[in-house]
């Protein structure tokens, strides 16, 4: 037996080598095959180049169908302090960008007569005395059919005394509020009805009210004592919308072009309609070696991170909510501003990435030869920015950015490099000129929209020397309150996302690095998921899209005439197509000519022009 026994263990033991060197074979085998097959992957990724749908309109085309010059339909008071003069250029921002022919006028006593012809007054006055006895011509003129808006409550006083019960106020209270954030009783605007939006820096700047009941509320402050802040009523044949909140920043208009839709029956204002992700530093070099967060949770080099885990998951969350990025190509991270300027033969990554960006659908523009921004010795960084060096000169400067045209034109054959984003979003008046002038392939710069430092802030707008201004509002992975609120606010402005990341956010204590990637990356896709919530309609462009959509916007002119059963538009620029936002007060749309109507949600559509000329029922 045990003998036996033994002769059989030998002889598994035999049989078992043999069985390990049959695995081992199997393995060599599959691991060969799998090499091969990754190879001959990498090689064939190749990318058809999109034919976009929205590139860029000659300006011949826009100016040939302008229309005449329109009478001011509206009339903005303010008074000459430093909050008048803000809330004035605020309201002109607001009414010039919806194509609303408006006025402005420093308060001063004014008569009856001087309201005739107005459809519409905007009062931003702190000081009701200003006004004097006109204070009742006004509400008199909104009684008989004008609509009124308040910018802000006035100081108390005796002329605000006597027109309180008319702002449907019952009860003035002597305090003012912190309101840190909006609440949505009525979810008029888009996005309103998903959450509350938080404020940041708060202060005092509203003042406690008790409202009639006929009055409409449809923004309060969050917290244990609501205020409202946005309220409406009917005055007589007219309308009186208040708004109780006192921000000037840029970011707000959205919320005063929302107050004053509520104004009247219907209003239609021009709309970008374009969402647009860009990725800064993409394709980059990878940084070598390891970084602490992503070897603490992911147990590899950033080089491999980078590749298997960021760019997958990135993919993915765009592939989910049908989005394409625009990728920004820095050749290499040297510190020369002066030639030589060597070319980078590292190309296995840009291949790889450039190519799978475009494969989705993307698109890939211009970031830099290396990363410091176009600005020559004259350019004052005002202490910020130590690591950047100017370039030495004008054609030093030319000849890094031909450098990045020859590396990515070798690389990317068929694609026309049509965006630039500045490097740090910085770029001096030097810089832009070369760019218009030596690279006109080049119709849109994406900087950022809000001013910070020495960045390049920018409009959405045709820039004089014809390139398309499209800044970025939003970005990083944090998406803090402030990125709500300001996404929310624009979406409901130009109906328009822009969204920027740099994958090496993901390194940066700054950009939100000691969250981990697992949860920077779970808030860009609630990010992503909010705004899916919030504008289903809205288009997915890439970032030449998004120009040749925001020159089709800034060209658009708009004539409107509301009747007792229809809104009528008269659209002048219009080329090919055109989108506007409607607002119906108390009525809903019925038969539309001449375009196509969406129902956004109650009372807001989205209106794709199909003619200058459109009527929309109303029931
Ligand atoms: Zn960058």
């Amino acid at each position: 037996m045990k003998k036996r026994k033994h002769t059989r263990e030998l002889m598994s033991l035999e049989e078992r080598r043999k069985l390990l060197f049959r695995r081992m074979q199997t393995v060599m085998a599959l691991f060969i095959l799998l090499t091969l097959a990754l190879f001959l992957v990498q090689r064939s990724i190749s990318y058809k180049v999109e034919t976009l749908s929205l590139n860029f309109l000659p300006a011949e085309q826009t100016e040939a169908t302008e229309l005449p010059e329109q009478k001011p339909e509206c009339l903005i008071l303010w008074e000459d302090d430093l909050q008048g003069r803000a809330a004035r250029t605020l309201m002109s921002d607001v009414l010039s960008q919806t194509k609303v022919p408006y006025q402005t006028r420093e308060a001063a006593p004014l008569t009856k007569r001087e309201l005739n012809g107005y459809q519409t007054i905007v009062l931003a006055v702190e000081q009701m005395d200003a006004l004097g006895e006109s204070v009742m011509e006004i509400m008199d003129w909104t009684e008989a059919g004008g609509n009124l808006m308040l910018f802000d409550l006035p100081s108390q006083s005796g002329y605000l005394d006597l027109i309180l019960d008319q702002l449907g106020i019952a009860g003035l209270g002597s305090t003012y509020s912190v309101v840190e954030g909006l609440h949505f009783c009525n979810p008029f605007m888009l996005g309103s009805g998903l959450r509350d939006y938080g404020i940041t820096d708060p202060y005092e700047s509203s003042l406690s009210v008790l409202l009639n009941d006929d009055c409409e509320v449809y923004v309060e402050s969050t917290g244990e004592d609501p205020v409202p802040i946005l309220w409406r009523r009917p005055l007589g044949e007219g309308t009186v919308v208040v708004s109780n909140l006192d921000f000037t920043d840029k970011i707000y208009r959205g919320f005063y072009l929302s107050a004053f839709s509520l104004l009247g029956d219907a209003f239609a204002w021009p709309v970008i309609n374009g969402s647009t992700f860009y990725i800064d530093d993409f394709p980059a070099p990878v940084p070598q070696g390891d970084d602490q967060h992503v070897t603490a949770d992911y147990g590899m080099s950033v080089r491999d991170f980078m590749s298997q885990i960021w760019w997958t998951d990135i993919q993915e969350m765009a592939k989910e909510h049908g989005y394409r990025y625009t990728g920004l190509v820095i050749e290499q991270y040297s510190d020369d501003v002066s030639e030589p300027l060597p070319a980078n033969h590292e190309l296995n990554r840009y291949q790889y990435f450039g190519r799978s960006l475009l494969q989705m659908g993307g698109e890939i523009g211009f970031h830099g030869y290396n990363h410091m921004p176009l600005v020559l010795s004259n350019f004052d960084y005002r202490g910020e920015y130590d690591e950047y060096t100017p370039w030495v000169s004008m054609s030093a400067m030319s000849a890094s950015l031909q450098e990045l045209n020859r590396f990515c034109a070798s690389l990317y054959p068929g694609e026309k490099f049509q965006v630039y984003v500045p490097p740090s979003n910085i770029l001096s008046p030097e810089g832009r000129r070369m760019l218009h002038e030596q690279f006109p392939q080049i119709k849109a710069i994406a900087s950022t929209y809000l001013a910070d430092g020495v960045c390049y802030d920018q409009e959405f707008e045709i820039a004089e020397d014809g390139i398309i201004e499209t800044p970025r509002i939003i970005s990083g992975y944090i998406l803090p309150e402030f990125a709500y609120l300001s996404a929310l606010l624009e979406l409901n402005y130009r109906f328009v996302n822009t969204h920027f990341q740099h994958p090496d956010d993901v390194l940066d204590e700054d950009r939100g690095a000691d969250l981990g990637w697992a949860e920077m990356s779970r808030r860009l896709n609630s990010y992503m998921d909010w705004l899916t919530s919030a504008a289903p309609d809205i288009r997915d462009l890439t970032g030449t899209e998004l120009a040749g959509a925001t020159q089709r916007y800034c060209s658009l002119q708009v004539e409107q005439t509301v009747s007792k059963d229809a809104l009528t538009l008269k659209l002048g620029g219009l080329v090919d197509e055109a989108w506007l936002l409607v607002r119906l007060n108390g009525y809903t749309a019925g038969q539309v000519q001449g375009g196509q109507l969406t129902k956004l949600q109650e009372g807001l559509y989205l209106l794709e022009a199909k003619s200058d000329r459109i009527v929309i029922g109303m029931k």
